[in-house]
């Protein structure tokens, strides 16, 4: 019972460095698999436009932890948390952490989906609510999924 009250999720935004590549992104996600599977910490990041978008969900002790370490990061900068709340269940539990490369996603169904939750053509979600970034991930991850 005391896990499943304390389970939380936090969206956060974030600029990437300049320059930030590939090697770095999978640097991270390395990283990310290992530590965040240890810690029973699930989620998404998604990396478009130079912007991170991430969605942590785990133990509201371990997914603050997860957090702080994320924001000491110099691979990116001026990190704002969008959203932190108690969840009843997760919805990114089949990763450890799942990276989605935006600039990479060229069908219709994606531009579909960056226009449903937001008023311009690129990823943006400085512009996005709280509610429109969770909607735009749990749609992204269903599918990056198929595609
Ligand atoms: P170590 O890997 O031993 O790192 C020690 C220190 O060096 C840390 O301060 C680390 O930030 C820094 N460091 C390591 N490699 C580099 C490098 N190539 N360039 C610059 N600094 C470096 N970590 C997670 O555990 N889970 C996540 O979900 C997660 N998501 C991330 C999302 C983003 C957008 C970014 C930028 C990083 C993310 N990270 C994540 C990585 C995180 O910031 C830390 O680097 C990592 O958690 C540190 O792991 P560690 O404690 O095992 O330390």
């Amino acid at each position: 019972m005391y896990f499943i009250m304390s389970l939380h999720r936090l969206i956060y935004l974030s600029y990437a460095r300049p320059g930030i590549g590939y090697t770095d992104l999978r640097q991270i996600m390395d990283k990310s698999e290992v530590n965040n599977m240890k810690a029973g910490v699930t989620g998404m990041l998604c990396f478009g436009n130079n912007v991170f978008l991430q969605i942590l969900e785990g133990n509201r002790k371990v997914v603050n932890q997860t957090y702080s370490r994320i924001a000491k990061d110099d691979r990116h900068h001026s990190p704002e948390i969008i959203d932190f709340r108690a969840i009843e269940h997760r919805h990114f539990g089949e990763w450890s952490m799942k990276l989605v490369q935006l600039d990479e996603m060229t069908s219709g169904s994606f531009r579909q989906l960056i226009f449903k939750f937001s008023d311009v053509q690129s990823f943006v979600p400085e512009t996005m609510t709280a509610e429109q970034c969770f909607q735009f991930m749990k749609e992204l991850y269903v599918l990056s999924s198929v595609v």
